[in-house]
């Protein structure tokens, strides 16, 4: 028996035992929200802790933070071979409304070959299928090929406030070749993914004031300009309605444009625009002149009023002229966008479009980088070819429209990219909402392990040069492994599911 059977066999012999585990894993109600469950967020904690250890990981610790603790763990005895380091979380979302599980969110079932549980697929599920790579390979092989570092936190449903310190803290622990987070969403059923680009965020407060306070409009009407009516005006100046574009000047300066291959591959996708409609319930989509649905959510920066309020808002009838108009904007940026930049621009323009008689107030909230692995370097061919031997299907290269920016900032600055690939179907998401659970088949998720496992055992993977001069940020870095070290990785490469959940 070769290592890819023996470790293919001890898949399959451990199969139900590791559902098992998961099982007890997602028993644990690790909501990071609820001050009540603190101490089962920490039981949770210590439960992956203990099974780090048992996968063969020679350093185990929990680090505390302000909030819940991070729980690190890894295994370097490959010497000269790359460090994959894997980011999860052992923390879920509140459970309500409890009335739309059909069975209890913290008592797995398997229904249709899915796992029913929260967390089953986001993030304990496909976490766990990491650590029992490791075990598999270390267990079957004596040693895993390449080095492998956890860092699993308990606090992404509550936006990560303690991972910058964490991560800045233990630094030299962390050092790694490339991080590998399994935390996104899957393009279709049956449709391996692998996502190599996220939006970033630029998020802003606009508040439009005019008189002193509210008017009478039959006596002042006619006379002073109306904080709503300026504001709206300077809203909707920012996209030209012929062509879609945002006609902010500068907007568009840093936009790395889309790939001929990109196109070309994302035009294949099995995606259905009057389907997308009508699942939304509206009869026609936003239109940018040259960009198609999937091009314009995933690699087109956006501009959107998020909110907008002034004067009176009431039942019936009231003739205000108000004195203050509010609103909300945010844009989502792609890479080599820059938040703070877009932000200056955007507020420069609104500026200039602030008529006499009003005062416009700009409070700059929040701001994410953009992220973009460059679609060929050497580390995503690889995976690519990992997963198509995995799957038996040829894996599709996505990006999302959505964003993690704390994640970004302080995870990605640990290596050179992230590859994030998963395997949850979309639609699974959208049939189920939020509050529902996703699945990992058991069959399935042994396979996916299996794959991942064997990544390493096929003929060695060709990489070649990357060109990684569309690397979003200015703290991403260039891969520097040896290529042919980078076939080894994949062996690690492997997760299932995600939900929606947890993005910003
Ligand atoms: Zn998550």
């Amino acid at each position: 028996m070769n290592s890819a059977d023996s470790i293919h066999a001890f898949v399959d012999a451990h199969r139900d035992q590791w559902l098992e585990e998961v099982n007890e894993f997602l028993r644990i109600p690790s909501v990071s929200t609820d001050p009540d469950r603190a101490d089962q967020v920490d039981t949770a904690a210590d439960w992956l802790a203990d099974k780090l250890r048992e996968a063969g990981c020679d350093e185990v610790e929990k680090w505390p933070t302000d909030g819940h603790p991070v729980i690190y763990g890894a295994w370097r005895k490959a010497p000269g071979a790359p460090t994959l380091l894997v980011y999860g979380h052992y923390d879920v979302q509140p459970e309500e409304p409890v009335e739309l599980w059909d069975t209890p969110p913290f008592e797995p079932t398997v229904r249709d070959g899915k796992l029913f549980a929260r967390g089953s697929a986001d993030d304990k599920g496909q976490l766990y299928i990491h650590v029992k790579a490791l075990q598999a390979w270390l267990e079957t092989t004596g040693a895993c090929p390449v080095n492998v570092v956890f860092l699993i936190e308990g606090e992404e449903e509550v936006g990560s406030p303690n991972i910058e310190a964490a991560v800045l803290e233990h630094q030299d622990r962390l050092e790694c070749d490339a991080v590998m987070i399994s935390d996104t969403i899957m393009f279709a059923a049956g449709l391996p993914s692998i996502t190599y680009s996220l939006r970033g965020l630029a998020y802003m407060q606009l508040d439009v004031t005019g008189a002193r306070g509210d008017l009478h409009s039959g006596s002042f009407g006619g006379a002073v300009v109306n904080p709503a009516e300026a504001l709206a005006r300077m809203l909707a100046s920012c996209r030209n309605p012929d062509t879609g574009e945002i006609a902010i000047p500068g907007f568009y300066d840093d936009v790395v444009a889309l790939t001929d291959a990109e196109r070309e591959q994302w035009s294949s996708l099995p995606f259905d625009e009057a389907q997308y409609r009508d699942d939304l319930g509206v009869d026609a989509l936003l239109e940018e002149a040259g960009y198609d649905v999937l091009e314009r959510t995933w690699a087109r920066p956006t501009f959107e009023v998020n909110g907008f309020l002034s004067g009176f808002i009431g039942e019936g009838s009231k003739t205000v002229l108000p004195a203050k108009a509010m609103a909300k904007i945010s844009m989502r940026l792609v890479a080599d966008q820059d938040p703070e930049k877009i932000m200056d621009t955007v507020e420069s323009h609104l500026r200039s479009l602030t008529p006499p008689g009003v005062r416009l107030e700009v409070t700059r909230m929040q701001g994410g980088k953009p992220w973009l692995t460059p679609r060929d370097h050497p580390v995503l061919q690889a995976a690519g070819r990992a997963m198509q031997r995995g799957f038996g299907a040829e894996p599709v290269f996505i990006r999302e429209g959505g964003s993690i920016p704390r994640l970004y900032l302080y995870v990605s600055s640990l290596a050179p990219f992230l590859v994030r690939s998963s395997m949850t179907s979309r639609m699974t998401l959208r049939a189920n909402g939020d509050s529902a659970p996703v699945w990992i088949s058991t069959t399935r998720s042994a396979r996916v392990i299996s794959s991942g496992l064997l990544a390493s055992n096929g003929p060695s993977i060709p990489t070649s040069p990357s060109s990684p001069a569309t690397a979003a940020a200015p703290t991403s870095r260039v891969l520097t492994a040896s290529p042919s070290a980078s076939a080894s990785w994949y062996a690690m490469l492997r997760t299932v599911s995600t939900s929606a959940a947890g993005k910003a």
